[in-house]
């Protein structure tokens, strides 16, 4: 679950049970037993979560041996519980996930003035890991950071926010473009909040001792000199900017804590009054560079990381490469050209757009954020690159029970199982950052309610369905996804290819974070994904909760890559919490009371779908679909809620 706020409300009271709805004509024969009403075991699935969460997977990264160890631990439930595996192969259906490239043949960058071509020295270019395969010569456009900024009106009388766009009004077809990495005027957005971060932990092992023998001056000294280091760090990024309100010491200097996401809050806050375009967060991904490249004609691309982009002067100088083999990157994204980087001292060296250097374009458009996109001087350019992706394979994990009448059909219940692994987890990282809990440096990312709750709640519906003897009419799936937290890559590559028929699909049911049922209640989204979705909803009740309906299905999890295949989706979800992608996401959070309800209605609503209850897709009309926001976020897509009418959160 990649995202934040989903603002739900509503207080308790006691539970009414779930009353199973109208059955769709069903053909019972004798040997079809009663529907039973499941034997859910919270207590059991508390059990599941805390053995799925401890440090010994270490936050279930896709790309460790953690994460697969827990796939083995998933396939033995499954064997234990007596669903049947999909696949020959067991339980496990890997995919390949792209965790690098590497050179098939050496890359090769040389500038071309007539006939005459002069090579860069392999230590001063090298490919990028999202670098097509190709040979090229062309000439040279520079295009800035081949950015771009939507213009904002104004409001109230205020004047419109300027647009940026550095490709406006440039030629690119059958050129190559040589860029700027980032965007304008900031740094790598990941490089700085390594850097804050390494700030915060020095800061972190140094307030302690002060605070615990109240030395007042020394926590004083230890805050100017700190706040001192990070207004330098940020005031070249912010010219201008008024950073007097950042990290002021308090009244009482023994209350001092160091906020990173505070820190941002007022630096997010300065810098929405800087004039100029606004370049949102995507805005210095190469990924989306090259694809506007691409769209313009370009059959090539030069990039340079120019050296105000840096955060520290070592780093500037080395202007180091990043290690194309240990990058991980979604194949897709991959360009259709050769991409190569250019050191910046080389390119000053080398380059001149109307006789000035890269360098001297980067101060100028950091300056007054306006584009200075022109052709290189009298120059082609010369590019070569042959990349092959490193791929590695994880496990999907997948069970069944083997429906009887309406076999062809099937309803899918998933979940994801991994998740961002722990601090410096490598390989481009799992994003997990450390945290002081209790006094204690806590590095595991262990992830018990994302998504240990949902991986725990399919596996008890599972069992709860096998041991009551009910024999489904449809088939179910039930799937656990790993590369969910690096871009929904599991559930990407089992609707892409399934190890059986997609079109056999009828629903699919996704429990993503069901593990901290609180005050705001439970949130059901994807319900515009079919019209049978609400009133089949609305015979199941509630089971007591305050449960917010939501019409649009969130495009930030697992149900999103079915939905896309027109397939009616059911996405369940308690919201987003403090602790969330952090090292406090432990079991003893969950909520075993919310684990039982939620557990009982989704296994009810499983129970109405394996009975063959007709559920059809949904075309969206306008606004409806796909939203990047929460449920709860838009009152547009809001269907409605309900109170709570039992205690179920602490
Ligand atoms: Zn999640």
């Amino acid at each position: 679950m990649s995202a934040l706020i989903a603002a739900l409300a509503a207080p308790a009271c006691r539970p009414t049970p779930a009353r199973p709805p109208e059955l769709a004509p069903a053909t019972a024969t004798a040997t079809q037993p009663q529907r039973p009403t499941l034997a859910i075991d919270a207590a059991r699935m508390l059990a599941d979560i805390e053995h799925l969460a401890s440090d010994r997977y270490r936050g279930r990264y896709s790309l460790s041996p953690e994460l697969r160890e827990s796939a083995r631990w998933l396939a033995d439930r499954y064997t234990a519980i007596g669903a049947s595996a999909l696949a020959e192969g067991g339980y496990e259906a890997p995919f390949p996930i792209t965790v690098g490239v590497r050179e098939r043949a050496p890359t090769r960058l040389a500038i071309a003035r007539g006939r005459r071509a002069s090579e860069i020295s392999p230590s001063e270019n090298a490919p990028v890991a999202l670098s097509g395969s190709g040979t090229v010569r062309a000439a040279a456009v520079f295009v800035g950071y081949a950015a771009r900024a939507d213009e904002i009106a104004g409001v109230d009388g205020a004047p419109a926010i300027p647009g940026h766009d550095d490709l406006a009004g440039v030629d690119l077809r059958g050129k190559i473009a040589v860029l700027l990495l980032e965007a304008p005027g900031r740094p790598n957005l990941r490089d700085f909040f390594r850097r804050l971060q390494r700030e915060q932990i020095s800061f972190e092992a140094a307030i302690g001792g002060l605070k615990a023998r109240a030395d007042v001056a020394g926590i004083t000294a230890l805050h100017a000199d700190l706040r001192g280091k990070l207004v330098a760090l940020i005031e070249p990024f912010m010219p201008g900017a008024k950073l007097d309100d950042l990290w002021p010491l308090p009244a009482d200097p023994l209350t001092l804590e160091l906020d990173l996401s505070g820190l941002f809050g007022t630096l997010m806050r300065e810098a929405a009054k800087i004039k100029g375009p606004r370049f949102d967060m995507q805005a210095g991904q190469l990924r989306g560079k090259l694809a506007r490249l691409a769209e313009a004609g370009a059959v090539g691309a030069v990039v340079v990381r120019g050296p105000r982009s840096f955060v520290a002067a070592d780093e500037r100088e080395a202007d180091a490469f990043e290690p194309i083999d240990r990058v991980r990157i979604n194949k897709d994204d991959r360009a259709a050209f050769p991409v190569v980087q250019l050191k910046w001292k080389t390119a000053d060296r080398s380059l001149r757009v109307r006789g000035q250097t890269i360098s001297q374009l980067q101060a100028a458009i950091d300056r007054d954020l306006r584009p200075r996109s022109a052709p290189i001087d009298g120059q082609e350019i010369e590019l070569r690159a042959d990349l092959e992706a490193i791929d590695t394979p994880v496990p999907n994990v997948l069970a069944t029970i083997r429906g009887g009448d309406l076999a062809d059909q099937i309803v899918v219940l998933g979940a994801h199982y991994d998740h961002i692994g722990a601090e410096d987890e490598g390989q481009g990282g799992g994003d997990c950052n450390a945290a002081t809990i209790n006094g204690q440096r806590d590095t595991i990312c262990n992830g018990a309610d994302d998504n240990a709750s949902g991986t725990a709640m399919v596996l008890e519906i599972a069992r709860a369905l096998i041991a009551s003897g009910y024999k489904p009419r449809r088939t179910l799936i039930f799937t656990h996804f790993a590369g969910e937290e690096l871009g929904l890559l599991g559930s990407k590559a089992l609707v892409e290819d399934p190890p059986f028929e997609l079109a056999k699909v009828t629903a699919m049911v996704n429990l993503d974070m069901v593990g901290r049922l609180g005050p705001k209640g439970l949130a059901i989204g994807g319900i515009h994904s079919s019209d049978d979705w609400m009133p089949l909803l609305d015979q199941l009740g509630a089971n007591g909760m305050s449960v917010l309906y939501e019409g649009s299905v969130a495009s930030r999890s697992d149900h999103a890559n079915f939905y896309r295949q027109k397939i009616p989706v059911l996405f369940f979800f308690t919201g987003v919490h403090a602790d969330y992608h952090r090292p406090g996401d432990h079991t003893d959070k969950i909520n075993k009371v919310g684990l039982q309800t939620i557990g009982e209605l989704v296994g009810e609503l499983i129970l109405t779908l394996a009975d063959g209850h007709p559920i059809a897709y949904t075309e969206p009309t306008a606004g409806r679909g796909l939203s990047g926001g929460l449920p709860g976020s838009d009152p547009d897509t809001l269907i409605k809620r309900v109170r709570a009418t039992a205690q179920t959160s602490p």
